[in-house]
């Protein structure tokens, strides 16, 4: 009886053991969600009526959306297998708890709320997509988020990554996607873009580019469901990649990292004066989660740079490059530029790296050079103040040549005339001593006769 009992166990251990998904990084296994037939999707143009969204930059949010997830309703008509509703086709007032509770009204799989975005320093760019952070919410947010980036990546986005946010009670901080998952409906947030950041708004220039996204929303979302269209002549019932849920070293990728970078720093590696360029080498890491953007400052962090994406910066794995060189143009005419980087991670969080100095004049090389005659490079370090180097130049102006040469040949010329009124003046005096020494000599001379002219006149007393 023990016995048997035991090998039942055994055999439902086992049983168990094989229906667990094994989930290891960079693995793909199939959808973690489980759906209805047909699909139900709803797709939520943000904003409306009073609220305007972003404004910024001319653009109006809750039009822009409207056209976007109006394509994309269109385009998912092409599909079989779903059925597709909008939580508002007006310009009207909705609450977040309205189109979740309309959601929740035709049994949803799933709510895409649709969005563009704007920085309140209008200095990030790319595209990103906003998740529950609630089990199992944040599975197939995640796996959604996955293949919209890839979507994304295709039309040419930087991306910005598949990221939680979470409210003070450790709730979902966005209303849409908290309002959803209180009505057991899964919800995501798809910022396609910024409006006000130029490297954004090359994908916002007419319309035609709104509903672009919005096809390109329809097609992550049949890959997603595994939809066939005969129209389109796709079926992603099979050959969808659905990525891994993120192991747990990687959370912070997802869970929103509280945590600024952990290392900047930055090394000068060479300067050209002709080229008006100064090389570095920077070095950076987040433990927590992944570096996506840096920024520079030539005036020891007064004014920064417009935002860079980090070198190999993978929102995928979270990989980036640890270490890469950094060739800065200086804008001619800088004096003595001040080079401080910041390294972003994928929550905007920075850390400002040293300061290396440049003491140099960077003017153009062809016009200026001879006022770079000598620079000297110091490097201000929080880690070592102790580098200094100095770098020689040579001057090669005409312009400058001729000017100290004229200065030179007048100098040699005043030099020649006091050497000259010297030597005549120790002429005259020698010569005026000479005369004296003579006439003196004469006197004692004409003395001396006369005296012995006397006593020769005189007898000699002792004979
Ligand atoms: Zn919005």
């Amino acid at each position: 009886m023990r016995k048997k009992t035991i090998l039942i166990l055994n055999v439902f251990l086992l049983l168990s053991m094989l229906s667990i998904p094994v989930r290891a990084e960079g693995q793909s296994t199939g959808r973690v969600q489980q759906t209805q037939t047909p699909v139900v999707i709803v797709l939520d143009p943000g904003h409306g009526g009073k609220n305007d969204g972003t404004t910024e930059n001319g653009f109006l949010e809750k039009s822009m959306t409207m056209v976007t997830a109006l394509a994309a309703y269109e385009e998912l008509q092409k599909y079989e297998g779903i059925e597709v509703y909008l939580t508002h086709t007006e310009d009207e007032d909705m609450s977040l708890k309205e189109r979740a509770e309309f959601a929740a009204s035709v049994n949803a799989d799933f709510l895409f709320s649709i969005h563009y975005n704007a920085s309140e320093n209008h200095e990030l760019f790319g595209s990103e997509v906003w998740i529950s952070c609630a089990p199992p919410y944040h599975a197939y947010g995640y796996q959604f988020g996955w293949l919209q980036m890839k979507q994304m990546e295709e039309m040419g986005l930087s991306l910005r990554g598949i990221k939680t946010r979470q409210n003070n009670d450790k709730e979902d901080y966005y209303g849409v996607i908290r309002e959803c998952v209180a009505l057991e409906v899964p919800a995501v947030i798809i910022e396609h873009c910024h409006v006000d950041e130029p490297r954004d708004t090359v994908f916002l220039s007419s319309d035609e580019d709104l509903k672009a996204f919005g096809v390109a929303d329809a097609t992550s979302i049949a890959r997603y469901f595994g939809l066939k269209s005969t129209i389109l002549g796709v079926d992603y019932s099979t050959g969808v990649d659905y990525p891994a849920i993120l192991p747990e070293e990687k959370n912070r990728l997802a869970f929103r990292d509280e945590t600024a970078p952990d290392i900047c720093i930055i090394e000068k590696q060479a300067i050209d004066t002709d080229d008006l360029t100064v090389t570095l080498d920077v070095s950076a890491a987040d433990y927590d989660s992944m570096l996506l953007y840096y920024d520079y400052s030539l005036d020891g962090g007064l004014t920064y740079s417009t935002r860079q994406l980090w070198p190999d910066c993978n929102i995928y794995d979270g990989s980036y490059r640890d270490s890469f060189p950094l060739t800065l143009e200086i804008p001619e005419g800088t004096v003595n530029p001040s080079i401080v980087i910041r390294a972003y991670n994928n929550f905007d969080l920075f850390l400002e790296s040293n300061t290396v100095k440049v003491e140099q004049v960077f003017s153009s090389a062809r016009e200026n050079s001879a006022d770079q005659a000598i620079s000297v490079l110091s490097e201000a370090s929080d880690i070592s103040s102790e580098s200094l180097q100095t770098v020689t130049f040579t001057p090669d102006s005409q312009a400058t040549d001729t000017a100290s040469s004229k200065a030179l040949k007048l100098k040699n010329f005043l030099g020649i005339c006091v050497i000259i009124v010297i030597v005549l003046l120790i002429i005259v005096l020698t010569s005026q001593f000479i005369a004296m020494h003579q006439k003196s000599k004469r006197r004692r001379r004409k003395l001396a006769d006369k005296r012995r002219e006397r006593y020769d006149d005189k007898p000699n007393r002792n004979i």
